[in-house]
């Protein structure tokens, strides 16, 4: 029974195949997961444009693919997810990559504990594990006061409302690169006061790494 109800679930991302082991059907793991595919991508578009690497826009089949990973959610979906930024990271870095850190963007204690799942954690260690051993998860961004939901603010009332709320809680960073990691960037609110925590905390060069882009 429970293999059928398995089989005949559709594809989160594309909705036309048959889901499979990996939680999408064969043809969308092998469009994410693909390195050849993933490094013509980083060709075609050169280097990262401000620093910024996602697998494209949170529409269409990755933004059902993302929404499907975050608000099921499902651990399984957010790993397939963050091994494909990973890759996408490893193409748009000098090969080879260098040291850096993972930090994934913290999310507020009291959203995490409701939804049992710290997303940004688990594309995070994800894609440390796809960028190979010179890549070092550091969970170290903290939600050092409580912030309102971002989903109704406007860009200004965005950094309002996180200005002074993220700080770096862990070891010094010493000039070392950080790939800072997230599901969804929309306004980029939230990435620009994780950046300038990390910068605070003595970051070199910070690439935000996301899923999707809103815009
Ligand atoms: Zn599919």
């Amino acid at each position: 029974m429970h293999a059928l109800w398995f089989a005949l679930r559709p594809c989160p991302a594309c909705r036309v195949r048959a889901t499979t082991r990996d939680g999408v059907c064969g043809r969308c793991r092998e469009r994410w997961l693909d390195a050849n595919a993933c490094l013509a991508v980083a060709r075609s578009t050169g280097p990262a444009p401000e620093d910024l690497i996602a697998l494209g826009a949170y529409r269409g089949d990755l933004g059902r693919l993302v929404r499907a990973a975050k608000y099921r959610p499902d651990r399984r979906l957010l790993t397939l997810i963050g091994t494909a930024l990973g890759y996408r990271a490893r193409a748009a870095f000098a090969d080879p990559a260098p040291a850096c850190s993972v930090v994934p963007v913290p999310g507020d204690r009291s959203r995490l504990r409701r939804r049992g799942v710290d997303h940004a954690l688990i594309v995070a260690a994800a894609v440390a594990t796809a960028l190979g051993p010179r890549a070092v998860l550091r969970p170290g961004l903290r939600r050092v006061r409580r912030t309102r939901p971002q989903a109704r603010l406007s860009d200004a009332e965005r950094r309002a409302n996180l200005h002074g709320a993220i700080a770096w809680r862990s070891g010094a960073l010493n000039g070392t690169t950080v790939l800072l990691v997230d599901d969804v960037l929309t306004t980029g609110a939230t990435a620009r006061a994780c950046r300038a925590a990390l910068t605070a905390a003595g970051a070199g060069r910070v690439v935000v790494a996301v899923a999707a882009q809103a815009r």
